[in-house]
């Protein structure tokens, strides 16, 4: 359950669960009616089917990605899984591309991946050391994996759009407040990180939601990297 979140949503849950939720074979559901009873955010749903006398019956976590935490059911004030749909009062989902240069917010267009600066595209990175492995470089997936150390920072609608994985990782803070908020109205999932964190992004996506090789850029005007370096950065944040 708590592999299906991190994939979904880059999220680690916190415990402690019921023994069943680190049983194998959970799959994502749906979004549900009910909001998460600690931060009020959305709730999905995750099931995993079990027999019990011949019939199949599934058990039921909702995964609160903004917490980021899991509860069951009866955690939310349901018997059923239908009471969780049947709820007719849920705020309608902000569609992609609604937002997102209104309300006075900054917008800053994300760097970079596509469009490399000459030192990329001319290869003029260190070679890569002899005694480390080379990362395995192919990446199908539509990546959009970002640390963040501005509050002003929005990803833009057609980047999110594109990517099929979106992991946000921002610092705690009331600054970050309106940053989290956007980023919740959006779906986009993101954990918070109590440590101090650099600025990086790590992805396939360039900034108008075309698909790149896999880029990595680091803070500030950092070169950004592709090849081995782009794969170890990309490495290194699934590891965090
Ligand atoms: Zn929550």
């Amino acid at each position: 359950m708590a592999e299906v979140a991190w994939r979904r949503w880059g999220v680690a849950l916190g415990g402690p669960f019921p023994a069943r939720f680190s049983e194998p074979a959970w799959s994502y559901e749906e979004r549900v009616g009910h909001r998460c009873p600690v931060c009020e955010g959305e709730l999905h749903s995750l099931r995993r089917p079990y027999e019990s006398q011949g019939r199949v019956y599934r058990y039921t976590a909702l995964v609160c990605p903004a917490c980021p935490t899991a509860f069951t059911l009866a955690d939310v004030g349901a018997k059923t899984y239908d009471q969780l749909t049947a709820v007719p009062s849920m705020p309608a989902p902000v569609p992609m591309g609604s937002c997102p240069s209104g309300a006075g917010a900054t917008v800053t267009a994300i760097r970079v991946p596509g469009q490399f600066p000459a030192a990329v595209r001319e290869g003029r990175r260190p070679a890569w050391p002899e005694d480390l492995a080379v990362p395995e470089q192919a990446e199908k997936r539509a990546l959009l994996w970002c640390k963040v150390t501005d509050p002003a920072w929005r990803p833009a609608e057609e980047v999110l759009a594109e990517a099929d994985d979106v992991r946000v990782s921002l610092p705690e803070g009331p600054e970050y407040d309106t940053l989290r908020t956007w980023l919740r109205e959006h779906d986009v999932p993101y954990r918070v990180s109590r440590y101090w964190e650099e600025a990086e992004q790590v992805g396939t996506v360039n900034e108008s939601g075309g698909r790149t090789d896999l880029v990595a850029v680091g803070p500030g005007d950092a070169v950004p990297a592709a090849g081995p370096w782009a794969a170890a950065a990309r490495d290194a944040f699934t590891a965090q």
